[in-house]
């Protein structure tokens, strides 16, 4: 991520279509303005043949549908809309039957862990809590250095459904949306059904190259973490499997948004209508929605420090969205951002710091280490973005 800011570029340029920008990792850009993102929508809505996509998903399912009621397609889920709307047509229109997987969250919000129990109504669930002693240091060691939160909690996320898979036997994984197409940033990447496990393998050394290692050797060195953890196995979780391991087992993982076209807000209505999918009382810090990332109480610190590091944040990419998939004009989406991105994540703060065991003072220290020169500029004590979206 460091190396990211890096190459942040100062002349910022917005898409014509929605309100991305070039400041978005590996997003890309057509002559007439448009970014990658936008492209593939146009494709989703008005030229992919989505019947014909959903023929080729019951061809997939027939192939690995199980005939003794074990379990023949792996699912990750948080218990949130669009796992929802995986499990429950894997389950239901497609006749399969999934074991769906949680890797929790760093600190459960009350609604996150009610849906996911509602969720676990209807599916096997596995949920899985690495403990919170080793994990809060990693989410801790993730912040001060990288001034990403999730890390952890995305090694996991990408190791332990595999790792399940294979454990259980499972040769069929199911994501939901290919994030390269839904949110740009990835046009090699974006027609494809697949995710091979070379581009798993690359995506986890895209944060830190050696993934939950670096944090490890970090926590070591700053004597936060206990060196013994590094003889044993015990952080293997965080670990994906030896690729040789994993090809041998033949697993296959496919993004279900290639199959059905994939639109969050009626991912949404779809959760509400089939599992009684409950959002958040009041709209999310940072953003207008209600209904995504409802999960863990550090989502609204980790889009506010991808709106300190790349100058974006999680409204610019949630209302990009919903002009792609025609519910707000380019107009609206503009004014959304101007009102919400970047918004200061006080609501579960003192919470979060706890859990991290850091305090205020350290903790905004942390937050102006991660400002890149080339997009804030500082009158007196207040910091204000260069650019501004139009
Ligand atoms: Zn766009």
């Amino acid at each position: 991520m460091v190396r990211a800011i890096n190459k942040i570029t100062t002349r910022v340029k917005y898409c014509t279509k929605c309100v991305n920008s070039n400041l978005r990792p590996r997003l890309t850009f057509d002559n007439k303005g448009v970014c990658d993102a936008c492209q593939y929508a146009f494709k989703k809505h008005n030229s992919i043949n989505w019947k014909e996509r959903e023929k080729l998903l019951k061809e997939l399912c027939d192939k690995y549908r199980s005939k003794d009621g074990s379990h023949d397609v792996l699912v990750p889920t948080s218990g949130g809309k669009d796992s929802c709307f995986v499990a429950h047509r894997l389950k239901y229109d497609f006749k399969m039957n999934p074991l769906c997987v949680s890797w929790a969250p760093a600190i459960y919000t009350e609604i996150g862990w009610q849906n996911l129990k509602k969720f676990s109504n209807f599916f096997d669930t596995i949920i899985y809590i690495p403990n919170r002693e080793v994990h809060s240091k990693l989410t801790r060691i993730a912040f001060e250095e990288f001034g990403d939160p999730f890390q952890p909690w995305h090694y996991g996320q990408q190791s332990y459904p595999l790792q399940i898979a294979m454990k259980h036997n499972i040769k069929f994984i199911m994501y939901g949306e290919n994030q390269d197409a839904e949110y740009g940033g990835g046009k090699k990447k974006q027609l494809k059904a697949e995710e091979t496990l070379a581009e798993r393998y690359e995506n986890q050394r895209y944060r830190v190259k050696k993934g939950v290692d670096t944090l490890l050797e970090i926590g070591i060195r700053k004597k936060i973490l206990n060196k013994n953890l590094k003889k044993n196995k015990y952080l293997d979780d965080y670990r994906l499997p030896k690729i040789s391991e994993v090809k041998n087992s033949k697993i296959k993982t496919y993004f279900f948004s290639y199959f059905t076209k994939w639109i969050p807000q009626h991912n949404y209505y779809y959760a509400q209508k089939h599992l009684n999918f409950k959002t958040g009382l009041s709209r999310s810090q940072g953003t207008f929605t209600s209904y995504t990332s409802l999960d863990d109480k550090l989502d609204e610190l980790y889009y506010f420090m991808q709106y300190i590091k790349f100058g974006f944040g999680r409204a610019t990419s949630e209302a990009s969205i919903d002009v792609r998939d025609g519910f707000i004009s380019r107009k609206e989406a503009v004014n959304l951002v101007k009102l919400y991105d970047g918004e200061f994540p006080d609501q579960d703060l003192n919470e979060v710091l706890d859990y991290m065991n850091i305090g205020k003072k350290e903790f905004f220290k942390i937050v102006d280490k991660f400002r890149s020169k080339k997009l804030w500029s500082k009158t007196g004590k207040k910091w204000k973005l260069k650019h501004i979206v139009y």
